[in-house]
């Protein structure tokens, strides 16, 4: 996002708008941190500006990237749906992603006031490759090589977003392990992160909990009924 300079009348309305404080101001401009900015457009979208000074520009590859993990308008190429996440965990009576005997993961990273870069990203994805099955229609997926989880396109390291979800399973048996290493990966971490944890209830309990909570982890319990909408796999 841009400010048109010869517009601007330095109202500030705008500032109030921004989830990531990249729109600052000196003696004599309102100006966007272009390395702040991830292009979530709500500055726009707000109407705040009554003068047009606000303005989006033509994005390139990387930048592209910033909107389309951060803009819940724009869709993403990998996964053709609006947003960086994907539908999948929450409809597993019917995709079936997550079958008997898996555990399936949701890394969270970044958020609103916060933001994550995809360097970031690369530290987790890079400690998980090898370990677990990343999903493959993610977007986060789409921009690793998943054998060592690192980025495809160096230059994508320094993009910003809002936030960007990677997607993973693996075996209930590797389940502990792999929480383990996410808490020792998140120590090194610039951003914060939540964590999803799925896996299939057996005779109306959760045995992978069970295991977590053994284990000094806390879940906090979270269900999604889906009725009727699908054929549910087995
Ligand atoms: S596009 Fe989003 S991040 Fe960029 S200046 Fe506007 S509100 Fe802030
Ligand atoms: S709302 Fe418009 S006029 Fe006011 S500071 Fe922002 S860009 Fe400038």
């Amino acid at each position: 996002m841009k400010i048109d300079e010869d517009r601007c009348v330095r109202c500030r309305q705008c500032m109030l708008y921004c989830p990531v404080g990249a729109i600052k101001e000196d003696e004599d401009t309102v100006y966007i941190d272009q390395d702040l900015c991830v292009e979530c457009g709500v500055c726009l979208r707000s109407g705040a500006c009554r003068v047009g000074a606000l303005y989006q520009p033509q994005l390139g590859w990387p930048r592209i990237l910033r909107a389309q993990f951060s803009d819940p308008l724009v869709p993403h190429p990998s996964t053709g749906i609006m947003g960086r996440g994907t539908s999948g965990m929450k409809t597993n009576d019917v995709t079936g992603r997550f079958r008997e005997g898996e555990v399936g993961f949701a890394v969270e990273m970044g958020r609103p006031g916060v933001s994550t870069s995809f360097e970031e990203v690369e530290k987790v994805t890079i400690a998980l490759a090898g370990k677990v099955e990343f999903e493959p229609l993610n977007p986060v997926t789409s921009l690793i090589e998943p054998e060592t989880g690192r980025l495809r396109d160096p230059d994508v390291r320094r993009e910003r977003v809002l936030s960007a979800i990677i997607e993973f399973k693996t075996s209930e048996d590797r389940g502990l392990e792999i929480l383990r290493l996410l808490k020792e990966v998140s120590e090194g971490l610039e951003t914060v992160f939540s964590l999803c944890v799925i896996s299939r209830c057996r005779d109306f309990e959760i045995p992978f909990r069970e295991r977590m909570v053994a284990a000094g982890f806390q879940p906090r319990i979270n269900g999604k009924t889906n009725v009727g909408l699908g054929r549910p796999l087995a």
